[in-house]
């Protein structure tokens, strides 16, 4: 038997029909609640009840709720675990028949959000589109080989809107540049990575598709005016994702004015191995641990810091982009005292960007239009600080700060000084901006006068001197008499409350000046409401300029910021050489650097020089565990990677070619999610590696081959060394335990080795953290081991294992028998005597000392300690 749903969960189900995938928010009352199989999931994310509402279609309803008034702290939560949410509102007014009307007014997910509320300020949020190429279509999957794909990127609070193409290849390179909160793809087209994936379907993705959306959105015929026209599935990728924007946000969005071309090879590419081994803006353990953008981020605004970040992941490779920003940070850098003032504008700077959005969407807060007129009366003396500048860039980022000249005056007369953060209690407008809300607001201010004239009368009349009039906000107007004095209230004075101490009393009088009030009052804000949309319908014109001024001031304190860095930590320009052009004149010559990050864990930090390039291409790095090479590694990555954003480095100098890649290969991870053990990872990074990097890409690679066999991994070393010194002629740091690789060199040209010097001090070891040429003498893996807490009769037994290995004594299959063959008893018994009881025998009481026999204690004391 089918049991008929009540009109309000008819409704609720219609709604929900159309957002199947997505968590309904539905509007009742001053709470939003979940239904059914949302409210068990909202409960379980966020941690609310679970309860249930009666039933409907004879089953019971699942409910869950959020109050209205802090919704967006749980949709911040629900999009930081990936969450979509639709939100239903109540429209208009109960009518008495049947459920009040309601309608999704927007839908939040994460890649594209746009409220102050749910952004953090300092991170951009972006959507990203990869579409498949077209050419393969309808072809054997071998053919698709080499295709390429389309993407696109949105950032909806900046209105920055992007698209281009890549190598299929190449996909989660780009994804993994572009940090995208949410990507779409097509339901059947072999996800090439995993992440925030939401997947749409196929159809959605044709190029003709794409194309529509475009030129419906943007007014245009065809793609050619955004560079795409022989790009269809860049086409079809930016298509998509406009539409899902659209879909969300279900307004226009007129400060998307465009979709402008993005040529990947712009940048300096990084596979998103390298982008997380090298830490840029992640650490790869802990959220707590140092980053290269936590030591750069000294920006003083948000537009700022989200600049810095992504600048990281797109270091660029244009000579001339990289020396005009150098030219601006030197000049910073030298002038202190512009420097520390542009750097105090910015400081007080409104995110000119994302308010820009936010008008454009009819968001825009009063508090952000009020700090936006502070921010647009500052841009004239700022940008005239800048154009006084000697830099080209400087200067040019001058005239682009010029403030939209009609919005700022708009703004000065038509925002309140201190405005409320939000409108729903007025008070946002100026004074003498509109003369009907000053004649309303007249009527309410005038009200105390009013007042004092009552309640003098009716004190004459009534006799009554200890009488008040008085106003609050759930009673209206009254006039209060203390309870003994009650009864001598004139006759047309009504009751309207009883207290404990006192009378409250209404006059005919009073009551019509309270309606006259209130009316005022009432319309008062009605007509804010309308005058504010008003202001925002004239800021509309200047949301291209205020988002030219917004990535301008962005720029400036992205530059200030290298330069302010540069100070503090003494960073010197790199020099790009002249002619780079050349694939096998690349090089890299670093004096004494530094890593930019370790250098503030580390008390002392020591600089170390490196130079690749010519006839030493690859560096082979031996030393001890700990010693310091992976740093050293990285390091050179780092360096790179500031140069390129046009930043000072932490060296005495530094010159290179520019780089058009950097691979790293450093660290075990695996990846037990995606099905593939840490050998399988290693050399799955390793095949990209042999595969793609030129002779101007830059190649560390650390301790390859460890995840196998000790003669498999050597061989494959050896001979992923030999294609990279061969095939490729990349510049190339190769970090190995392996001794033999350190031969290397001897075999061809182009080879050289590198160690990290090392002590050994009595039985243990100490690091100097230097880079010296030449190879290492020995690995110190079993002092090492000791350090680490390995208990000494295992690190005795390996002592030994080591000896035999060495001497040749077991050479026929030393692995397999230093592993199967007895130990000999030797991890049982103390393989060899205390280090305590040694020097004890080794000491001669009577030719010491009465001081030295004093110290010989200490250390005996000290040995038996450590042990
Ligand atoms: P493993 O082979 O075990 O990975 P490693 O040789 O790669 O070791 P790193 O991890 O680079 O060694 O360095 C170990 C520690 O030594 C670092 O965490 C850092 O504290 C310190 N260190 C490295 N390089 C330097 C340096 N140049 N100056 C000062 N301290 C350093």
């Amino acid at each position: 038997m089918s049991v008929a749903h009540t009109p309000l969960m008819r409704q609720y189900l219609r709604v929900k029909s159309d957002y199947p995938d997505t968590l309904l928010f539905f509007r009742m009352g001053d709470f939003y609640e979940l239904f059914h199989d949302d409210a068990e999931r909202a409960a379980a994310l966020l941690d609310i009840t679970l309860t249930k509402r009666g039933t409907s279609g004879g089953q019971p309803v699942r409910m869950a709720g959020v109050p209205y008034h802090s919704v967006d702290q749980y949709l911040a939560r629900l999009v930081k675990l990936g969450e979509a949410v639709a939100i239903c509102e109540q429209i208009g007014d109960a009518d008495g028949k049947g459920p009040m009307e309601r309608r999704v007014t927007r839908v939040v997910t994460p890649g594209t959000l746009t409220d102050a509320g749910l952004l953090d300020g300092r991170d951009s949020c972006v959507a990203a589109a990869f579409a498949p190429g077209v050419k393969g279509k309808g072809k054997g999957k071998g053919k698709q080989d080499g295709e390429k794909w389309g993407y696109a990127w949105l950032d909806i609070g900046r209105g920055v809107f992007r698209a281009g193409e890549c190598e299929k290849e190449r996909v989660p390179e780009v994804a993994a540049r572009l940090r995208a909160a949410e990507i779409l793809l097509p339901e059947n087209a072999e996800a090439p990575f995993s992440g925030a994936l939401k997947f749409l379907p196929d159809w959605r993705f044709d190029p003709e598709e794409g194309l529509r959306a475009l030129e419906s959105h943007f007014s245009v015929r065809g793609a050619g005016g955004f560079g795409l026209q022989n790009n269809p599935a860049a086409v079809a990728a930016a298509g998509v994702l406009l539409r899902y924007a659209l879909d969300t946000q279900m307004r226009e969005m007129s400060h998307i004015t465009g979709v402008s071309r993005e040529d990947d090879s712009a940048f300096v590419g990084m596979n998103p191995a390298t982008r997380r081994a090298l830490e840029l803006t992640h650490s790869a353990s802990g959220a707590k641990d140092p980053t290269l953008l936590r030591t750069m981020d000294s920006c003083r605004s948000a537009m700022g810091a989200r600049l810095l970040a992504e600048t990281l992941h797109h270091p660029p490779r244009d000579p001339d982009v990289i020396r005009a920003r150098q030219d601006a940070v030197a000049e910073l850098v030298s002038a202190v005292d512009i420097l520390d003032s542009l750097r105090e504008a910015i400081a007080g700077f409104a995110d000119m960007e994302r308010i820009a959005a936010r008008i454009a969407l009819f968001s825009a807060r009063p508090r952000e239009l009020s700090g936006l007129r502070a921010t647009l009366n500052a841009l004239p003396e700022f940008s005239r600080m800048l154009g006084g500048m000697k830099s080209g860039r400087l200067r040019e980022l001058s005239s682009d700060c010029a403030p939209p000249e009609e919005a700022r005056a708009l703004l000065n007369r038509a925002i309140a000084e201190n405005p409320p953060a939000v409108l729903r209690e007025g008070g946002v407008i100026a004074a003498g901006y509109s003369a009907e809300l000053d004649e309303l607001r007249k009527l309410q201010g005038g009200t105390r006068e009013y007042l004092e004239e009552i309640a003098q009368r009716e004190r004459a009349r009534s006799g009554l001197q200890n009488m008040r009039v008085e106003y609050n906000k759930v009673h209206g107007f009254f006039i209060e008499v203390p309870k003994a004095a009650a009864a001598r209230a004139p006759a047309d004075w009504q009751r309207r409350q009883t207290l404990k101490n006192a009378e409250r009393f209404i006059t005919p009088e009073l009551k019509a000046h309270e309606e006259k009030v209130l009316s005022a009052e009432e319309k008062a804000l009605a007509l804010e409401r309308r005058l504010f949309e008003d202001i925002l319908r004239g800021l509309l014109s200047a949301v291209a300029q205020l988002k030219t001024a917004g990535g301008s001031a962005a720029e400036v304190d992205l530059l200030s910021c290298f330069a302010e860095r540069a100070r503090a930590l003494g960073w010197r320009r790199p020099e790009l050489a002249e002619n780079g052009g050349e694939e096998l004149n690349s090089f890299l010559e670093i004096e004494g650097g530094r890593h930019p990050v370790v250098e503030g864990e580390v008390e002392h930090f020591v600089a170390n020089d490196l130079g690749l390039g010519g006839e030493g291409r690859l560096a082979v790095v031996t030393g001890p565990n700990m010693g310091g090479k992976s740093t050293f590694l990285r390091q050179a990555a780092l360096l790179c990677v500031l140069a390129h954003c046009g930043s000072f480095v932490p060296a005495e100098r530094m010159r290179w070619s520019g780089v058009d890649r950097i691979f790293t290969r450093v660290g075990a991870a695996d990846d037990l999610a995606g099905g593939r053990s840490t050998f399988m990872v290693e050399m799955t990074e390793a095949a990209d590696v042999v595969r793609n990097a030129t002779g101007r890409s830059l190649v560390l690679l650390d301790e390859l081959g460890r995840g196998t066999a000790t003669y498999d991994g050597l061989a494959l070393a050896w001979a992923l060394a030999e294609a990279l010194l061969e095939k490729n002629r990349c510049l190339c740091l190769f970090a190995t335990h392996y001794f033999e690789l350190t031969d290397f060199p001897r075999r061809g040209s182009g080879a050289f080795n590198l160690h990290v010097e090392a002590r050994e001090h009595g039985d243990g070891i100490v690091f100097l953290h230097r880079v010296l040429s030449g190879a290492a003498s020995r690995s110190y893996g079993l002092q090492v081991a000791k350090l680490a807490g390995v208990p000494r009769p295992v690190v005795a037994r390996a002592r030994k294992l080591l000896d035999e290995f060495e001497s040749g004594a077991k050479t026929d299959s030393p692995l397999f028998a230093a592993a199967t063959g007895p130990s000999g008893g030797a991890l049982e018994k103390e393989a060899e005597p205390h280090p305590a009881l040694a020097k004890l025998r080794a000491m001669n009481p009577d030719s010491l000392a009465p001081r030295e026999a004093l110290d010989a204690l200490y250390e005996l004391r000290k040995l038996a300690e450590e042990e």
